[in-house]
């Protein structure tokens, strides 16, 4: 189980990374116009602007990581951060420090979003 200092260090690590993708997420909001309900419309369009496509993408992978980022958080706050959801055992510290809001260990791999 990490220690509280670990858990410290964890926390401090997902806040920078959550507070990295909210300004990124401003940023794509701002440019790319009606941001809001239209994105399976636009992403459906044969033809939708090349750079529009790619700032939504990069708008849903960060919503998906912000959303990976809140729950560790959270798991923080109920004491069950750093262990594996598939197998239950201990995340290394390594791959916490390298990749602080993942629910599983290297063993029970992941998708490259969380
Ligand atoms: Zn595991």
């Amino acid at each position: 189980m990490a220690s509280a200092r670990d858990l410290q260090r964890y926390k401090e690590l997902l806040l920078e990374k959550q507070r990295e993708l909210s300004f990124v997420q401003g940023e794509a909001a701002a440019r790319v116009p009606a941001a809001g309900g239209l994105e399976g419309d636009l992403i459906d369009q044969a033809n939708a602007d090349a750079e529009a496509e790619l700032q939504i993408r990069l708008h849903q992978t960060d919503r998906r990581l912000l959303r990976a980022i809140e729950e560790a958080l959270g798991r923080i706050r109920q004491g069950t951060y750093g262990v594996c959801g598939v197998c239950n055992q201990p995340i290394s510290k390594a791959r916490l420090e390298a990749v602080p809001w993942t629910r599983r260990c290297r063993e029970c791999k992941e998708g490259p979003a969380a």
